[in-house]
């Protein structure tokens, strides 16, 4: 299958396009169907779905990656796989079976072949797996049925102009989860609970806003959609460890590569917000952005600057650099990290 001739790959951003296939299945009776590829991009639920009144719904996002030689590839989507069964498990939906999520992923890729950027744009397909509950129900209860699905959208990279500092703002008369909520699972209800201080923190002139540990308000917690880490002035790998973070896969696999890669002591553990001074440089890291650098964090009326509000610290961009060469096949992968599609 060729290249999609109609799309200007160096405009994508980061919006919805529809794309020709979806991955749908059902669970009904006790067990998911087999699933299949539909045209159709809505979807038609009762209207007493839990998903819409109670938050029962857990998402996914990973990409696939068009290397040097046309290759297409989909970056640790097993990972994906065993996360969306932690968010399912945690509010009383069927977990997907490793295979099953993989394999939907591959046949969605595969059948929007045509979408996937090529190399060199820095563009990527990202898919977005989801499980809702549905079916007929009023009491608040775990729904009768349930419905995954996967859809993709082409996107641009992140950073057009390549990468650069963004500042972030503490929220400080807010929080995204509960100490013992549902911080560790991608529910939408996570993200409905932040959107009014992103909107703030946006309105003050900063990116975003990062979270504190809710239970105390001293321990830095992660960015809306995105973990922390930060590189300490002796070149430790610092990354916040709590039950309320969402464990992000890139944030795992950035540990991996300061390791093995770059031979940096990693050490997930408590990040005083008071602390900020120990640490050089400072990023927000997930699929969308790869690496976000923190040029600075305010806090208490102050701005506490890392490197530099205007460029990217050399530890960090030797992290992307790794990583995203990985994920664009320029790089040696780890074993198992990459999925080809074929
Ligand atoms: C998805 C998500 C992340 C990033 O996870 P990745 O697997 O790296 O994409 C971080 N924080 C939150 C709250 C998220 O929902």
């Amino acid at each position: 299958m060729s290249i999609n001739a109609n799309i200007d790959w160096s405009k994508l951003g980061f919006t919805y396009t529809k794309t020709d296939l979806r991955y749908v299945s059902k669970w009904k009776d006790g067990k998911w169907d087999d699933g299949k590829l539909v045209e159709d991009n809505n979807i038609t639920i009762s209207e007493a779905s839990t998903a819409l009144h109670y938050g029962q719904q857990c998402f996914e996002g990973l990409k696939a990656y068009r290397t040097r030689s046309g290759k297409i590839q989909l970056f640790r989507p097993d990972e994906n796989a065993k996360r969306i069964r932690k968010s399912c498990k945690r509010i009383l939906m069927p977990e997907i079976p490793i295979e099953k999520f993989v394999d939907a992923c591959v046949q969605v890729v595969k059948a929007n072949e045509s979408f996937v950027p090529p190399y060199g744009t820095g563009a990527t397909l990202y898919l977005r797996p989801y499980v809702i509950g549905i079916g007929d129900n009023l009491g608040v209860r775990s729904a009768p049925e349930f419905l995954f699905s996967i859809f993709c959208c082409p996107v641009g990279p992140y950073f057009k102009g390549g990468m650069a500092p963004v500042n972030f703002m503490i929220a400080e008369e807010f929080d995204r989860a509960a100490p013992h909520g549902t911080g560790a699972a991608k529910v939408g209800g996570n993200y409905a609970a932040s959107l009014l201080a992103h909107t703030n923190a946006v309105e003050k002139g900063f990116a975003d806003c990062i979270y504190l540990d809710p239970a105390t308000h001293t321990k830095i917690e992660e960015v809306g959609a995105a973990n922390f880490f930060g590189i300490t002035n002796d070149n430790v790998f610092v990354t916040p460890k709590s039950p309320s973070i969402l464990p992000s896969i890139t944030k795992y696999s950035l540990m991996h590569i300061a390791k093995e890669y770059l031979k940096l002591e990693v050490q997930e553990r408590d990040v005083p917000i008071n602390n900020l001074s120990d640490f050089k440089e400072a990023g927000a890291c997930g699929t969308a952005a790869v690496i976000t650098p923190i040029g600075g964090i305010a806090y208490n009326n102050e701005l506490h600057v890392f490197h530099s509000e205007t460029e990217v610290g050399p530890v960090i961009k030797k992290l992307y650099d790794t990583l995203y060469g990985i994920q664009f096949g320029e790089v040696e992968a780890p074993e198992g990290w990459l999925v080809e599609v074929k």
